[in-house]
């Protein structure tokens, strides 16, 4: 079967069981035009919460999954394929944290998004990339344990001198791959263009950019510029999204290594199969789990 047809049959039999398709920004082309809502995970959670299907298909990774379910429990949500990790989400555990807050407990811990939800149950409050700056700041502790992010810590630790932010050691494999090296390359073939960068970057690479903010803020800053020329420094899907929405500038790739495996292990046969019914995995949490991860989501809201 060709693409086209692929997405045409996709888009009948979503139609006739009633299902919202989910596509993180990082998924390829042919999977974002085929779903009811693109973007970023925490975004997606919402707006799955608030379709009216009771059927909902994430084609991103098992944490986005979750965060969906954590926020939609009546629905039946499925991850289309379940080899799609977090490697990130599956770098700490709950009994790693638990012993870390023994030795630190006069500390607020604050999780990114990008965690499991059984990690999500021992945090005080969860952040996204773009709302982490404006959650941490409210919160009245000066003293916070981010997790797991260390290059996402250090930057909001730079953005607030006034916190105690303690970091351990977790970060994106796959924003970890580009350094100064790829810096200065772009910038030297690309001398007019703006960079644009993820906070899960490294300290140099961010301190480095004209713009750091999450995939939809970079997105949002690249088609409302005045500039024609941007180095993208995320996952190389918004790259080529933003070709497609913006075919008059130019967007370079800040490396070509910035693929993030996980999200592309999701195909558009996945999503054929997930909609037909012989595919993908349901999402299953035991109601405590749920329920207390979804404290720490619920104070990010009343907070954001
Ligand atoms: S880009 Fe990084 S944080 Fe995002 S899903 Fe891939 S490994 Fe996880």
């Amino acid at each position: 079967m060709q693409i086209k047809e692929l997405q045409e049959e996709i888009l009948k039999l979503k139609r006739e069981k009633d299902i919202c398709i989910l596509a993180h920004s990082y998924q390829a082309r042919e999977i974002t035009e085929i779903a009811d809502f693109t973007g970023d995970s925490f975004g997606l959670s919402v707006a799955a919460a608030r379709a009216p299907q009771k059927t909902v298909i994430m084609c991103g990774v098992r944490f986005m999954a979750e965060t969906v379910k954590i926020l939609s429990p009546e629905k039946k949500v499925y991850l289309a394929n379940p080899l799609a990790g977090c490697q990130m989400a599956d770098q700490m555990d709950k009994q790693l944290i638990e012993q870390v807050k023994e030795r630190y407990p006069d500390y607020t811990v604050v999780c990114y998004i990008n965690t499991t939800s059984e990690l999500k149950t021992v945090c005080d409050v969860c952040v996204t990339s773009s709302s982490a700056v404006k959650i941490i700041g409210k919160l009245p502790n000066k003293n916070i344990l981010f997790i797991p992010d260390k290059q996402l810590g250090a930057y909001v630790a730079k953005m607030l001198p006034d916190k105690n932010i303690k970091l351990l050691q977790g970060g994106c494999p796959t924003h970890l791959r580009v350094g100064m090296r790829e810096v200065r390359k772009a910038k030297t073939l690309h001398p007019e263009a703006l960079l644009l960068v993820h906070p899960e970057c490294r300290p140099e690479v961010t301190e480095s950019a004209d713009f750091v903010g999450s995939t939809t803020a970079i997105m949002d800053y690249a088609k409302k510029s005045c500039a024609r020329e941007f180095i993208i420094g995320t996952e190389l899907s918004i790259l080529n999204h933003l070709q497609y929405e913006c075919a008059e500038k130019d967007f370079y790739p800040l490396s070509i290594d910035l693929v993030c495996h996980n999200m592309k292990v999701t195909t558009l046969a996945d999503v054929y199969n997930c909609v037909k019914g012989t595919g993908g995995e349901v999402i299953e949490l035991d109601e405590e789990t749920r329920l207390k991860a979804k404290i720490c989501i619920d104070r990010m809201i009343e907070l954001g």
